[in-house]
Order: C-alpha cells, then structure tokens, then sequence
C-alpha cells in the first residue's frame, strides 16, 4: 500500500509525520506524494481540510486519516499517543472504509468563460465587501425567495458541525446525502423577506444563487480558503457525486464526536 503524510508544518507534526513515515517504512509499506491510497494528516482539522483538497482529484483510490497535534479535531480524531495501534493497523489489516457526502459547487461567469467548479468538505459561503449581498435563490429551477443580508453558507452534513453550527444551522448524520443553506444576518422587514430557517436539501435538489447587481464582487469560502469573484452570474451548489472516504480502524460515531467534541470528552 501507497501513502502520503501531510503536516500543519509545527515542530510536533513534522516530529510526527517523520515517526509515523519511519514505522510505515519499517512495515514495508510505500510513502508516495504523487499517488496515495492512504493520506494521514497531521495536526489538525485546517490541515485535514488542506489534505482534502491536494488530493480531491483521486477521491475513488485515496482514504484519509487525521491525527491531532492540538485539541481534539473533527476530522483529526486520532491522538498521537495512539499512532502506534494506528500504524500497527494501517500495516497488518485491511481497512474499513466510511463515505461521507460532499457539496458540489459551480461558479458560473457572466461572460460564459471557464466555469470555476470546487468540492467542499465543510461548505461554501458567500458574502460581500460592498454592502449586503443580494441575490436571488432559487431551488429546483423555482424561485424560492431574494436574500438580502451578510451572506449564505451551504453546508455538508460533515460540514454542519463546523461555520453552519455557528450559524444557527442544524447538525446533520453524514449518512444523509444532503446540503444545509444557512443564513447570515438576513435583513427582514415588511419590505424584504427571507424564509429565516436554515434549509435542508436532499440529494439532485441544485440550489442557485443569482446575483441581482452585475457589478459586485463576492468573497466564495469554499473550507478554509478564499477568493474574490468579480461578474458572477451564478452560483450552483448541490450534493456531489463523489464522496470523500474515511479509513476506520476503530468505531467513531458521529454522535460520540459531537458529544466529545461539544459537551465533554471526559468518559
Ligand atoms: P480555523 O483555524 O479558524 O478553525 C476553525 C475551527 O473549526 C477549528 O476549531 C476546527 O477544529 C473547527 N472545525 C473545522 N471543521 C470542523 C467540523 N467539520 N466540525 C466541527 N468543527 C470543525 O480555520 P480552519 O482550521 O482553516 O478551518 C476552516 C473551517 O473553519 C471552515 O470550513 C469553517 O467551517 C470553520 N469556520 C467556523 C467559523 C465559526 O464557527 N464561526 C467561522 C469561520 C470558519
């Protein structure tokens, strides 16, 4: 088996990442950058989504692993003291595999040059340095309502814990193939309105964000990375055909780690 190792770059994951590439090696087992059937990540949840999106492109032949260096991750659920059972596992058996759902999104110029198209594993999120963002939304095809305020997140299911959860939004199973539209600051008067519920949409449902003014700029989140986009003409988002897809050695739950994660890690 191939594997990669990426590190949030502190003394402690290089140490790490150095510990764990040696004991691999030692198991006869392969470090390859280029073509990994296994990426561990080191540090934590910013470095698991960092390691996401380098190797989105191989989602098919690629799992991931997270291990935390600082405070327990979402996605970085490993601890270090436990990298041996981990490496031990990685060398002598074959792992299980969890998928969860991702959000596909599509940016669509207003001169129909190339589209700008992103997986996400947490969400997408829109807003404006000019002012409130206003644009129309529709779902399925329809007109559902026009969005005046601070901006819109859309969210995975994995993704609902994270900005979504700040948000208001609900924290969704990774077992439902769904995304989350959450509002932020949305301005409600007897002149605008705006559904105020955080929706949830089920697989195939394409949620479309069209911008009403042709001459602003939106600042696009898609994770932890941002970008300024200038004549948007649209912004497509739905469940993606792929997912991303975890590697097991031990039983997780979902709801454990939110437990751990929100309420206490204290058994
Ligand atoms: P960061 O360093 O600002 O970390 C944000 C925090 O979010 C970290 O504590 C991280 O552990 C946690 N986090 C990330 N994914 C999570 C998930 N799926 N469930 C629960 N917690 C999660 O930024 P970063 O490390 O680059 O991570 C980017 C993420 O930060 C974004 O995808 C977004 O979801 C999140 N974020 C959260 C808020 C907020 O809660 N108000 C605001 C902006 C961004």
């Amino acid at each position: 088996m191939k594997f990669a190792i990426t590190s949030k770059g502190d003394s402690k994951s290089d140490q790490l990442k150095a510990r764990i590439i040696q004991y691999l090696e030692d198991f006869e087992l392969v470090y390859d950058k280029e073509q990994p059937d296994l990426v561990i990540s080191v540090g934590g949840d910013g470095t698991f989504l960092e390691a996401f999106h380098t190797y989105n492109h191989r989602l098919k032949e690629t799992a991931f692993i997270g291990v935390h260096t600082g405070h327990l991750g979402f996605y970085a659920d490993w601890l270090p003291r436990d990298i041996e059972k981990l490496v031990i596992g990685i060398a002598k058996s074959q792992f299980e595999v969890v998928e969860y759902p991702l959000l596909d999104i599509k940016i669509y110029p207003q001169d129909g040059s190339e589209v700008n198209h992103f997986l996400a594993l947490n969400e997408g999120s829109v807003k404006t340095t000019e002012g409130s963002v206003v644009l129309d939304v529709n779902i399925k095809g329809e007109h559902f309502e026009r969005f005046r305020g601070d901006g819109l997140c859309i969210s995975t299911p994995s993704g609902s814990t994270a900005y979504n959860k700040a948000l208001g939004g609900g924290i969704i199973h990774p077992s439902l193939e769904s995304i989350q539209i959450t509002e932020m600051a949305s301005i409600n008067n007897r002149v605008f309105r705006t559904i105020g519920s955080p929706l949830i949409l089920p697989k195939h449902h394409v949620c479309e964000l069209k911008p009403i003014h042709d001459d602003r700029s939106f600042l696009i989140t898609i994770d932890h990375n941002t970008r300024t986009y200038t004549n948007v003409s649209s912004i497509e988002c739905r469940v993606a055909d792929e997912k991303i897809r975890f590697a097991r050695f031990h039983s997780f739950p979902f709801w454990k780690r939110v437990h751990d994660s929100f309420i206490s890690d204290e058994r």
